[in-house]
């Protein structure tokens, strides 16, 4: 048996990568466990015919400039002690929100939300600014009310179903897992990220960035193994002395820890702790919202052959905005509503030479998985058939890129629970989120998705504020 680490962390994804740093730096003997054989989770990449690939880079949210005081982006980065120009990061032109009777444009400059809703819902604009107020004042880190949702605060601040609908739409897609609403605590972070703060994109993907935290973690003394999935938490004690003592890897080899940070979610966590744990586990604690994603690279950037400058385009095609998980239907995925997204549109010292543009949509997570567990021939056809359909629908909201098509690249929620491990493929985790990250095993804490912090600079503020508040509290 191995020595002792004072932290295990489960899982190289942002929130394990940012504990891992930050517990490094305060000299804790720490080991970084992945069960895939590469790092980054729901946001690394990987190659296909010699182009790079994000799995799930669509903007950087919370953007904000060097210096800017009070905002996450330097909060992170302080912890860290990340330089800002390291991350090379290039602002969008601008995204929007798009539905059949109105657009809403935005980008890191509020004040041209603030005039697009003036100029569509003149007569909501009190009723904005006081919803803006009532979001700056609350304190979301740390809600009073976390099971209030959106929807319910929304009708009382504003009149028009449409505009509540356009601003729900966004939020749902970048955070939210519980269908039809999100948190309202979630909504208030969501909006400064998006609207206050602003979206930007790391000059060469997620993969510097990645590179730049693995880079970080190691020189500080932190060890990271690669395809060593934890297969169970080992406890010690008996009755309500127990507590949480180590792992056994899915090799069988046993590791030894005072404390465990686990970025696998509640549920898988709970069933690595054995079956009383597991039956502990209740339906809201398991998610059910997933995506479909299809990459089309073309042999120009969109603004080329169809003057598109958005970063994203979040697009709905009637009045009212159903967020769930779709009837399998004909194609298993909802094509009323998604994500179009450009990585070209964001500002870079070296522009991409060819174009980028990736399609987002509500995915049913059983249909993929009976699919997939088919024949790989009908997977892939339908999988195929199904990005045509939603590129069909996309296609009355941004240009078509098709026409200008040199490669593609597709992945369904059986992707993303076969790489991640989340079940479902549920990318943003359980509705119900643990947001002190304590568990009913003492020692063993959650952090990133389940724990309630979402997104790139969400996930790695909450490996590093679990890390503060369960591992450094009393020393550092
Ligand atoms: C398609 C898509 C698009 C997205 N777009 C954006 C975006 O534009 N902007 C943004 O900010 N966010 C985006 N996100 C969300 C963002 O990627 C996630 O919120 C964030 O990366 C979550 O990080 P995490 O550390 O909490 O969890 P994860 O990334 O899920 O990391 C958990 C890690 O734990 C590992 N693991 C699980 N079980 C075990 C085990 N038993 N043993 C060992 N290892 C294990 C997994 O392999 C994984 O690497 C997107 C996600 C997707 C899928």
């Amino acid at each position: 048996m191995a020595d002792k680490y004072d932290v295990i962390l489960i899982g190289a994804g942002m929130s394990g990568l940012a504990a891992g740093i930050r517990l490094a730096q305060y000299d804790k003997r720490v080991l970084l466990l992945e069960r895939h054989y590469l790092w980054g989770g729901l946001n690394s990449f990987y190659k296909r015919r010699g182009r790079i690939f994000d799995v799930g880079l669509h903007a950087l949210t919370n953007f904000a400039p060097r210096g800017r005081r009070g905002v996450p982006l330097t909060k992170l980065l302080r912890q860290l002690r990340i330089r800002h120009e390291d991350l090379q990061l290039g602002e969008q032109r601008y995204s929007e929100i798009a539905f059949p009777s109105e657009r809403l444009r935005f980008s890191n400059e509020f004040a041209l939300f603030e005039s697009e809703i003036a100029r569509a819902f003149p007569t909501e604009v009190d009723g904005f600014r006081r919803l803006t107020s009532a979001i700056f004042e609350y304190d979301s880190f740390a809600p009073a009310d976390p099971d209030v949702l959106a929807r319910k605060v929304l009708s009382e601040y504003l009149r028009e179903p449409l505009l509540i609908e356009m601003l729900m739409l966004p939020m749902c897609y970048y955070g939210s897992a519980i269908p039809g609403d999100i948190a309202w605590y979630q909504f208030a972070i969501l909006f400064k990220s998006f609207y206050d703060e602003g979206f930007a994109r790391p000059e060469g993907g997620i993969r510097p960035l990645l590179d730049i935290l693995v880079k970080r973690y190691k020189s500080l003394g932190g060890e990271l193994r690669m395809k060593s999935g934890v297969a169970e938490i080992l406890r010690t004690g008996c009755g309500d002395s127990q507590r949480a003592a180590g792992v056994r890897l899915d090799s069988g080899e046993e590791l030894l820890a005072d404390q465990i940070l686990s970025s696998a979610g509640f549920a898988p966590t709970m069933e690595m702790c054995g079956a009383e744990m597991a039956r502990k586990v209740r339906p809201t604690d398991r998610g059910q919202l997933s995506f479909n994603e299809t990459v089309i690279v073309t042999d120009k950037p969109p603004l080329t052959f169809g003057n598109y400058g958005a970063a994203i385009t979040f697009f709905n095609d009637c009045e009212t905005f159903a967020y769930s998980s779709p009837d399998p239907g004909v194609w298993g995925i909802d094509t009323r509503s998604g994500v179009i997204c450009s990585p070209n549109n964001y500002a870079a010292k070296e522009p991409l030479k060819e174009g980028w543009m990736r399609f987002t949509a509500l995915a049913n997570a059983e249909h993929w998985e009976q699919l997939a567990a088919g024949p790989r021939e009908e997977y892939e056809s339908h999988k195929y058939a199904a990005s045509q359909a939603f590129l069909d629908s996309a296609a009355r909201f941004a240009p078509d890129p098709r026409p200008f098509e040199i490669d593609r690249d597709a992945f369904t929620p059986h992707t993303i629970r076969r790489f991640s491990g989340h079940p479902r493929g549920a990318v943003y985790g359980a509705p119900n989120k643990r947001l002190d990250g304590t568990t009913d095993l003492p020692g063993l804490f959650l952090m990133g998705t389940d724990q309630g912090l979402l997104g790139v600079v969400g996930a790695m503020l909450s490996g590093i504020s679990m890390a503060n508040r369960h591992s450094l509290q009393p020393t550092a």
